[in-house]
């Protein structure tokens, strides 16, 4: 085992390197996978331990330029002014990166989205809270087509403006538990919000940002140990 902590350990979702390795690749992954509760997880409504409304997220999304980057095996967009938060228990948890895992890596009911976008969140004292948004694709018409006036991406350049709530859905009813990162170190904990609306994506976005991504990057559903899901109407 690499007795090292830093960004450069290789990791990826097949072979020597996949999932099921990654705790042994260097001991910061070895620490984090320790965290008994780790993400993803399957999400049903059987399971809800309460239906509570204290699980509220307010968000506080402003439109905010956000520069674009691959790093880590998939493709981010990351706000460097980072002016979007949002609000849990009196927090303030700040958007620092959005990117995507095809097929999502949530279950509904067992069963995975094509997609699924991660909008990650820290607070000052560098804990995260992530919001999962899945999707579908569409060739219809929808809030991320080309055409839609209020949203025109700037696709010859690597930097966009844009408000980071186009990811979320109208309706705001989610699960909420308490998880880890999904992605080496996968430590934990971390406060997971997953809309159970699945949305729809514009396929052509979609390819422009997907290009040269692997084909799937979604790290397998994880035990839930006991622990609880909540869900908000
Ligand atoms: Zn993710």
């Amino acid at each position: 085992m690499k007795n090292i902590r830093n960004m450069d350990v290789e990791w990826g979702y097949t072979g020597e390197t996949g999932p099921e390795h990654w705790h042994t690749l260097c001991d910061w992954f070895s620490l984090g996978a320790k965290y008994p509760y780790q993400s993803p997880v399957n999400l049903t409504k059987t399971l809800i331990s309460e239906n509570t409304a204290d699980r509220e997220i307010t968000f506080f999304y402003k439109n905010e330029e956000f520069t674009e980057k691959e790093f880590k095996n998939t493709f981010h967009f990351v706000p460097p002014n980072t002016e979007s938060y949002v609000v849990f228990e009196g927090e303030k948890y700040y958007l620092t990166d959005i990117h995507f895992h095809t097929p999502s890596e949530h279950t509904f009911e067992g069963e995975h989205c094509p997609l699924e976008f991660h909008l990650v969140h820290m607070n000052n004292s560098g804990e995260n809270l992530v919001v999962g948004c899945l999707f579908i694709l569409t060739k219809e018409i929808n809030k991320f087509s080309k055409d839609q006036a209020a949203f025109i991406w700037q696709t010859e350049t690597h930097q966009q403006w844009f408000n980071p709530a186009i990811f979320l859905p109208e309706q705001r009813s989610h699960f909420h538990y308490l998880g880890s990162l999904t992605t080496p170190p996968t430590k934990g904990p971390v406060h997971w919000f997953v809309f159970d609306t699945v949305q729809q994506m514009d396929h052509d976005f979609f390819q422009r940002i997907d290009e040269g991504m692997l084909p799937f990057n979604n790290r397998p559903v994880q035990p839930l140990n006991g622990r609880k899901i909540y869900f908000s109407e």
